[in-house]
């Protein structure tokens, strides 16, 4: 995909620039209704839209299911909504937004104000941060971008911050690297190397570790 979205902007049909209209937008509903194209020229909609739309609301509904009614679960759920944001952005894009970041990092500060409790859980969920957001920033500086994206370490960031556990942490790092290198691998094979986008990975990871509980 080469198109590239400015900020702001509402989404657009890849193949025929119509802007979409907010009842276009609406998440599952709006594929269905059109029959998964587009209402303008026809093209098809990806089926991996879709099907990222019913996995986050899948998601959703487990999470909600598997946590305590509280302060802990409406924040959690919040934030899974714009890491699946984040997450369907950078997969179509190739980039994360910076606002949409920036509240993921603010929502992941209060889950930690909220989840710590004495010093040592402060210390581990400290730890889980230079972890997870600590490997990130370092892949990313050493490889001057050309491994891990620039968003990918802010993305951490307010993953270690809402687990707030460094085992729990440790976990999402390895689960999401290793779906980043599974599904890297063929095109790695066939020798057309590419930078992996690790959003979506790291969001599907700090997800499952939500759902298991490390
Ligand atoms: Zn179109």
């Amino acid at each position: 995909m080469t198109k590239k979205k400015k900020l702001g902007k509402r989404s657009v049909c890849l193949s025929c620039g119509y802007q979409l209209r907010w009842y276009d937008n609406i998440p599952i509903i709006s594929w269905l209704v059109l029959g998964g194209k587009c209402r303008k020229c026809g093209k098809k909609i990806g089926v991996t839209e879709i099907l990222s739309e019913v996995l986050f609301g899948l998601a959703f509904l487990a999470i909600s299911l598997k946590m305590e009614l509280g302060v802990e679960m409406g924040l959690t759920l919040i934030l899974v909504g714009v890491l699946g944001y984040l997450a369907i952005y950078d997969g179509k894009w190739g980039e994360l937004p910076v606002v949409q970041l920036i509240v993921a990092v603010i929502i992941g500060a209060l889950i930690f104000g909220v989840k710590v409790r004495s010093w040592e859980d402060f210390g581990g969920a400290l730890i889980g941060v230079g972890i997870l957001a600590g490997i990130y920033y370092l892949l990313y500086f050493f490889s001057r971008e050309k491994l891990v994206g620039g968003g990918d370490w802010i993305l951490g960031l307010a993953i270690a911050l809402a687990v707030a556990d460094w085992w729990a942490a440790l976990w999402v790092l390895f689960l999401a690297n290793a779906m980043g290198t599974f599904y890297a691998l063929p095109a790695a094979i066939k020798k057309k190397q590419k930078k992996i986008h690790f959003g979506p990975f790291l969001v599907a990871a700090y997800i499952v570790v939500i759902l298991i509980g490390f």
